[in-house]
């Protein structure tokens, strides 16, 4: 059975900064990013990817984007300390 996402997940509010970044400049537009993220905040716009302006509430911090993608097109960190996704153990 599925666990919902809320049940697992807890997020730790604050200014967590600016941790995702599209480089538009160098994306080919291979969709990697968009395939790999398990919550879906990647999208293609004008042919370029983009994250969705929301993505803060919802990310899961995994690094899969940023991972696969090969033409250093995704500028990654973390949310600045004491904010961000903290995973239940259950
Ligand atoms: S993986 Fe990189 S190059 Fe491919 S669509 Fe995403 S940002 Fe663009
Ligand atoms: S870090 Fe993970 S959850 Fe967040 S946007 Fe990238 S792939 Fe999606």
């Amino acid at each position: 059975m599925l666990v919902p996402l809320e049940n697992i997940i807890h997020k730790l509010e604050g200014d967590q900064g600016d941790f995702i970044k599209p480089i538009r400049e160098n994306c080919v537009a291979c969709k990697r990013c968009i395939t790999v993220c398990p919550v879906n905040l990647w999208y293609l716009d004008d042919g370029k990817a983009n994250i969705k302006d929301d993505y803060k509430k919802l990310c899961l911090e995994c690094g899969a984007c940023w991972q696969s993608c090969e033409y250093n097109a995704i500028d990654f960190t973390y949310p600045k300390g004491g904010t961000g996704v903290i995973f239940k153990r259950g």
